[in-house]
């Protein structure tokens, strides 16, 4: 079924969790034992992320695969179009469907370091390219796209940016899940620019539990994102205090905060970054529940 069907038809407001395939086949068991807990909590959908640089592709597919086929989740795999023929991405999904995957994420992806793309002569140069490839060879399948709050590191301005996710719906999406944030206002604004430019899909915001000063430091670099001041400060003290386990829960409660936030603010839903930690969504869903939410 298409994941914005699922949308659509919830009565009330959903979770769903990403989780990212383990590069070693020795640690799948462990991976699919965090898959079985958090499945028992029901999320709407679960993503499975995509290596752009290969190495993890297959794994993609076997992954989304045993999710819908040993667990129940309705998945969705993560597929980025950077250096791709059409014939692999064609063939990809055509095995996706063969296993039951019936929804994609679709895009671009980042280049790999060690490799240059001629831009020029690529089959795909946008996630808006691929979205256009799979709503013509694939029309029964889902699409979503990803959404940038604090707009995309390449993005000149803002207007551009928006502009640009419009394309990727008007291509053919049914859905955006967005980059990581940390300032609500930022999702708040994000939606309403998009509603401003005819974009009437659901936008989901994407939350990701803070693990550590370092961690943060590192996703902070590569994706663009913001965080508020006041937050890293608080951050910061909870290190001072109690080392990466402060920070941990420090992170929770924030995660909590800014969910409940966001439902407030009329989000339809929230994507969790899970980290294929099953310990810290748990903790996060219960506190979140325990404040009157996704009952
Ligand atoms: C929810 C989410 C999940 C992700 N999962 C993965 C994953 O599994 N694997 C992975 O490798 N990466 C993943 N990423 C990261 C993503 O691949 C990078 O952010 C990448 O740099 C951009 O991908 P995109 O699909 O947003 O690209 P695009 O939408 O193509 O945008 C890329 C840049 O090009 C600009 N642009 C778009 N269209 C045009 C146009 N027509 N003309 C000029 N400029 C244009 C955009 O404004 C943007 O700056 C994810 C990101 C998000 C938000």
């Amino acid at each position: 079924m298409k994941i914005s069907d699922l949308v659509a038809q919830a009565q009330a407001p959903f979770y769903s969790f990403e989780f990212f395939p383990p590069k070693e086949r020795k640690n799948w068991p462990n991976f699919f034992a965090t898959v079985e807990r958090l499945s028992e909590l029901n999320p709407l959908f679960a993503s499975v992320t995509y290596g752009a640089g290969g190495g993890t592709q297959d794994n993609t597919l076997e992954i989304t695969s045993h999710l819908k086929n040993d667990f129940g989740l309705e998945p969705m795999a993560h597929l980025t179009c950077v250096g791709a023929t059409e014939k692999r991405i064609r063939d990809f999904v055509a095995r996706l469907a063969d296993s039951g995957v019936m929804n994609v994420l679709a895009l671009r992806g980042d280049p790999p370091k060690d490799r240059v793309i001629d831009w020029d002569n690529a089959a795909f140069r946008y996630a808006s390219d691929l979205v256009a490839f799979a709503r013509r060879n694939f029309p029964d399948f889902g699409i979503a796209v990803a959404g940038y709050p604090a707009c995309h590191p390449e993005s000149k301005t803002f207007r551009e940016d928006r502009e640009y996710t419009r394309k990727k719906i008007e291509a053919g999406a049914d859905l955006v899940i967005t980059q990581l944030f940390f300032d609500v206002r930022e999702y708040i604004d994000f939606v309403e620019r998009l509603r401003h430019n005819g974009v009437t899909v659901p936008v989901v915001p994407g939350v990701m539990p803070i693990q550590s000063l370092d961690s943060i430091r590192k996703v902070l670099s590569l994706c663009g994102a913001n965080i508020p001041g006041y937050l890293y400060l608080n951050l910061e003290a909870a290190h001072l205090e109690g080392g990466v386990e402060a920070v941990k829960k420090a992170g929770v409660v924030f995660a909590v905060d800014q969910i409940c936030r966001l439902l407030d603010a009329g989000a339809p839903g929230i994507h969790l970054y899970t980290l294929n930690r099953a310990e810290t969504c748990l903790a996060i869903l219960q506190a979140v529940k325990e404040r009157g939410y996704f009952s």
